[in-house]
């Protein structure tokens, strides 16, 4: 089957038994791969309510169709299981090369249950997998962790997804990271990881993805390599920090915890003082990538920050810096490098920090409460302190640990009103007064505030190369901002729809949809390398089918339109600068909101059973009923 290895891996870690499954052809084109994937696995095999920190809990990993094929952009993969940050569908996507490596090993997808009696790592080898002891690996940080696992193997190839401390102790926002530098970021996957005693995935294979017609593919890997690097400067240039400067001029970079969208010191923390400064000029990337946005950064003093960890991106300069208000970029480099080296989102840590530090600054906590630490904006010694400790759930970091949405619940109602998350998940670092239908894409996400299968208003606003793209969805006119209208609506639909498909492939945003590589080569892509006749038509299904899945997912464990909500905070302008005074209006956001139900047929925000059907799903239905 090309562009597929056809078998998926099943480990049960409580019994220790190891088993492969090699789902039928159409199993792969309906679910695809990925987000797909793991919205299948987790309909059918995630008992309804479980805790997620309990072995009943799955955790997926899934390359798609387009993992390894040798074309920029093709090298992602997911990783997902039910959240303990929400209680929601949880899933994020990661680049780097472990994916590709997994299926170079041998396999589509793992789906891991149970739950290891002693930590354990997952060896996989060219088709073959084995469950091995990981108690000298628990409480290492990343970075000697993979040393360790290439060391006692003996291959300085094999590529290793893990956790990190953080993880171990089921911080709700420990990530999965891979290769060091690439993270499914968000919703807390690596506590799932640690919950199930699971340290690490170590893959290595020789086998290549198998294509239906190589030619074709090598002439899309072509096009690819010679036009996305120019169509991407800003951030190949500058990395995906290219743009704190131009936020905050207009209002849109999140600052002290969303109170402001302008930060007096972007200049200070920006893609071009990177440059200047921490950079150490070396590009990092992805398999097969040619843009390489990934930036290195090396400090030595006041504190030491390791190459080897990469360098900041956008959301960790904004959650670390702008939003802590912290001007200093050594300290958010080292920020990003302690998450990075324990294992946790840093926009979710920034997040929670920037929420302590607005409790803190309004006397609803205290120096009793913080171990004498002035956690104030601008703090960043504070900063970097407050990464440790909730890594190691230490004094208030314990509390912060669990995430913005519960430690509000126990710091009362006043501090309710600070804590900025959706459905659990604190919200990314992009401002949804500025950008408002990405505001609407926030409360649709399954899985919480997301950024990445989001739609950014600020691309469609006037004549725009990807404005152009999007006609042949039949999207032809610009918007502005803050348009909440039923046109902005059905762009908002039909571009995450595309998103989500993406993330069934499992491809990366940057390379394709900034990239410019446009709908139809995409479907010209997935044709060469499966084989298929597919059409751009189907791909969009796909995309629709995984979300419809993910949204059941949540509609069955209990979640209702009432948790479809933004924080009140961004129903307020404003105090100053370039976006003083605006605001969302409350009451188009909640007509928005209905118009968004009806068009993807979820009257009253419930799946119709006839939407389902009409995807193929109709498996789903009773799901929903019985609930
Ligand atoms: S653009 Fe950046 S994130 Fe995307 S594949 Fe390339 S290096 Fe990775």
């Amino acid at each position: 089957m090309p562009g597929y290895v056809g078998r998926v891996l099943r480990v049960d870690l409580s019994s220790g038994r190891i088993a492969t499954e090699e789902p039928p052809d159409n199993f792969y084109r309906m679910y695809f791969g990925g987000e797909g994937l793991v919205a299948f696995y987790l309909l059918r095999e995630v008992p309804p309510r479980v805790d997620a920190l309990s072995p009943d809990n799955v955790l997926v990993f899934a390359a798609g169709p387009l993992t390894g094929v040798p074309v920029g952009g093709c090298g992602r993969h997911s990783v997902g299981g039910k959240s303990p940050l929400t209680g929601a569908f949880g899933e994020g996507e990661a680049g780097g090369y472990w994916g590709a490596e997994l299926k170079f090993s041998g396999f589509d997808a793992i789906v891991v249950q149970g739950k290891a009696e002693k930590p354990v790592y997952l060896l996989i080898r060219d088709g073959q997998a084995e469950i091995k002891d990981a108690r000298h690996l628990w409480g290492l940080k990343t970075l000697e962790c993979q040393e360790a696992i290439r060391g006692e193997l003996g291959d300085p190839d094999v590529k290793v997804a893990q956790i990190g401390p953080a993880g171990e102790r089921l911080v709700r926002f420990a990530c999965v990271v891979n290769d060091l530098d690439a993270f499914a970021g968000r919703t807390g996957l690596g506590a799932v990881m640690g919950s199930k005693n699971l340290k690490a995935i170590a893959c290595r294979g020789h086998r290549r993805v198998p294509l239906a017609d190589s030619q074709a593919v090598a002439s899309i890997a072509h096009w690819v390599r010679d036009n996305t690097p120019a169509n991407n400067q800003d951030i190949r240039d500058l990395g995906t920090a290219s743009s704190v400067r131009s936020l905050s001029r207009r209002g849109g970079l999140p600052t002290r915890n969303f109170q402001a969208g302008f930060f007096e010191g972007a200049g200070r923390i920006s893609g071009e003082a990177m440059r200047d400064t921490i950079s150490t000029g070396n590009r990092r990337s992805c398999y097969a990538c040619p843009v390489q946005c990934k930036r290195e950064v090396k400090v030595e003093d006041p504190y030491q920050v390791d190459p080897r960890y990469g360098g900041p991106e956008y959301e960790t300069i904004a959650s670390l810096g702008s939003n802590c208000g912290i001007d200093d970029l050594k300290a958010i480099a080292k920020g990003g490098e302690m998450a990075n080296a324990y294992g946790l989102d840093t926009i979710s840590t920034g997040s929670a920090i920037a929420f302590a530090m607005e409790c803190f600054e309004r006397g609803l906590i205290s120096s009793r409460d913080t171990g004498g630490l002035e956690l104030r904006f601008g703090n960043s010694r504070a900063m970097m302190e407050m990464v440790e400790r909730i890594a190691l759930r230490q004094g208030l970091g314990d509390l912060l640990a669990e995430g913005v949405a519960r430690a509000a619940k126990k710091l009362g109602p006043p501090a309710r009103e600070l804590a900025l998350h959706i459905k659990g998940q604190e919200v990314p670092m992009h401002e949804p007064r500025y950008k408002q239908g990405l505001g609407l894409g926030y409360i649709m996400s399954p899985t919480g505030a997301d950024h990445c299968h989001n739609m950014h208003d600020s691309n469609f606003t006037g004549k725009s190369a990807y404005l152009e793209d999007m006609k042949a969805l039949g999207i032809l006119d610009p918007l502005p901002l803050t348009d909440l209208s039923p046109a902005k609506v059905r762009l908002l639909i039909y571009y995450t729809f595309w998103q989500h498909f993406m993330n069934c492939a499992v491809t990366c945003y940057f390379v394709i949809v900034y990239g410019l590589v446009g709908f139809d080569r995409v479907a010209e892509l997935v044709r060469a390398v499966t084989g298929w006749n597919t059409s751009v038509w189907e791909l969009m299904k796909v995309g629709e089918r995984a979300l419809n899945m993910a949204l059941a997912f949540n509609r069955r464990e209990g979640f209702s339109p009432a948790d479809d909500v933004l924080p009140r905070r961004f129903f307020t302008p404003h105090p100053s600068g370039p976006l003083q005074g605006v605001t969302i209006e409350e009451r188009a956001f909640l007509e928005a909101r209905e118009t968004y139900y009806q068009m993807i047929g979820w009257p009253g925000g419930n799946p119709s059973p006839a939407r389902l059907e009409e995807l193929g799903i109709d498996w789903v239905v009773p799901m929903i009923e019985r609930k």
